[in-house]
């Protein structure tokens, strides 16, 4: 049986895994010229990689690290301490560790013990989240009708605790503010990192996502026999008399047939693609409810070194909201001699939120950034910028709002031959790497139930 699938990102990867592992005849088509969607990295003319994104592998990703041990690239990412490091002023600064203890006290203790919060906090915070910590998935969607920080508030948490602490993981997740992210994906997260010690600890890729992890998918989906095909955008579906695809059709005319099509395309794409005649089922007019989040990645190579933390940061007041220098993260990559790094420090910020900066020139936002790097990170005053890269994504993960979590689709669509997938449909993570693979991995089990 033959599948065709549209959109290499984590999402049509897995996908494509999963089923040339089942026998089923794959063919992948990607618009662009590299793998990877929103995980992807290329080599610009300076041998530089240049990343769609800094990404970090969850100790909660089983699925992902599932993925990444078939194709044998499970010793590409490496563990870090377990902290969330805050960069202040003046090169100082403040942690959240987990005690080494079992969770929750791992938790408690460690809360009590951080230094940038004070005893009301804390005291809040326990008593607070508490609902949180207990809930279960029935819960944390039932508190989908409201943002975070009317969450928060409610729960008679701290002020400054949801300034200092949450607005960096809401910024981190979905790249919005706590007053505009749903509760649900929050109080989730407390969830996990308040009762499960290993899955909140935090892995970088030892190269970057691009050569560590989606380059050995690609081998492995292509040993197994499937095909891939990049410069290879889906145009549009062109449909037999009871609905469902007779053949897909690429921009350049290609016509693709196949015995079930998926997409694996971000939402608003998708969107793009439908045909009208699918519009009077309520599962397609849903898909419209999804909006993308505006998100860049600046990438800055310094002459020498700026910080020697070899952790992810997350700084608040300043433009990036979460950052590392990956030249300490990730030791196979961002080395002297390779492209420009000296041996300083290389830089990968995520700048969010970002709505303002989709139509800034590169320039402004590099004096942005660079203002505020110099007020965190006194060495770099000292230091020569070599050079710096932005990518822009303005339409990237869906805004994680309240009540568009239940337009989340099914894999399974209402046409026979027609399957999704992708880091928006329903599954149980937020929109994200294991998200993306969740949904690969889904809609190969269903594709296959429902053909046999
Ligand atoms: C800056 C940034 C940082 C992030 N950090 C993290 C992190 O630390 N941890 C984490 O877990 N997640 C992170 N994410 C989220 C994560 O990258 C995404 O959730 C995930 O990669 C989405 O995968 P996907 O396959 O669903 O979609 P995508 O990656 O968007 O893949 C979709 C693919 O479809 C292709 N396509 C689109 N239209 C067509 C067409 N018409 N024809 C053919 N192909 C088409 C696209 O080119 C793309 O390759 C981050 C995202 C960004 C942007």
């Amino acid at each position: 049986m033959k599948v065709a699938i549209f959109g290499a990102g984590v999402a049509g990867l897995s996908a494509a895994i999963e089923l040339v592992d089942r026998g089923y005849e794959v063919e992948l088509y990607e618009k662009r010229k590299v793998l990877g969607g929103k995980v992807s990295v290329w080599k610009d003319q300076d041998g530089d990689s240049v990343e769609s994104g800094l990404h970090i592998v969850f100790g909660g990703y089983e699925q992902l690290q599932a993925y990444l041990d078939r194709v044998g690239a499970g010793n590409n990412y490496l563990w870090k301490e377990h902290s969330l490091i805050y960069a202040e002023p003046e090169g100082k600064q403040s942690y959240f560790k987990k005690a080494n203890l079992p969770s929750p006290w791992a938790e408690v203790v460690g809360g009590l013990q951080a230094s940038f919060l004070s005893m009301w906090d804390k005291i809040s915070l326990i008593k607070g989240l508490y609902p949180a910590l207990a809930g279960n998935e029935e819960y944390f969607r039932s508190q989908d009708h409201m943002t975070y920080s009317e969450w928060h508030r409610l729960r008679g948490a701290s002020e400054n605790s949801l300034q200092k602490l949450w607005r960096a993981i809401a910024l981190a997740m979905n790249f919005i503010e706590p007053n505009v992210i749903s509760a649900r994906p929050m109080i989730t997260i407390f969830k996990y990192f308040g009762t499960d010690y290993e899955a909140t600890k935090f892995a970088f890729f030892r190269e970057n996502p691009g050569d560590s992890m989606i380059e050995p998918m690609r081998q492995y989906i292509q040993s197994k026999g499937g095909r891939i095909f990049i410069d290879a955008r889906l145009s549009r579906f062109e449909l037999k008399e009871n609905g469902t695809i007779r053949k897909a059709l690429l921009n350049d005319g290609h016509e693709v047939e196949a015995d079930a099509f998926i997409s694996a395309l971000p939402v608003h794409n998708l969107k793009k693609v439908l045909p009208k005649e699918w519009l009077t089922h309520q599962y397609f007019t849903d898909l419209f409810q999804f909006q993308g989040s505006p998100v860049a990645n600046c990438q800055l190579w310094f002459d020498r070194k700026i910080t020697d933390t070899d952790n992810l940061m997350f700084s608040q007041g300043t433009i990036f909201a979460t950052f590392a220098d990956v030249s300490i993260t990730c030791p196979g990559d961002f080395q002297k001699g390779q492209g420009t790094a000296n041996g300083g420090s290389v830089m990968s910020l995520v700048l969010a939120p970002a709505h303002q900066l989709m139509d800034m020139p590169n320039d402004t936002i590099i004096k942005m950034v660079m203002k505020d790097i110099h007020e965190r990170f006194p060495k770099s005053r000292q230091a020569k910028l070599l050079k710096s890269t932005i990518v822009k994504i303005p339409e990237s993960v869906y805004k994680a709002v309240p009540d568009v979590d239940k337009y989340r689709p099914d894999q399974v669509t209402p046409v026979d031959n027609f399957y999704l997938a992708g880091d928006y449909t329903y599954q149980r993570y937020l929109a994200s790497m294991e998200g993306a693979a969740l949904s690969g991995k889904q809609v190969a089990e269903k594709l296959h139930a429902r053909q046999h």
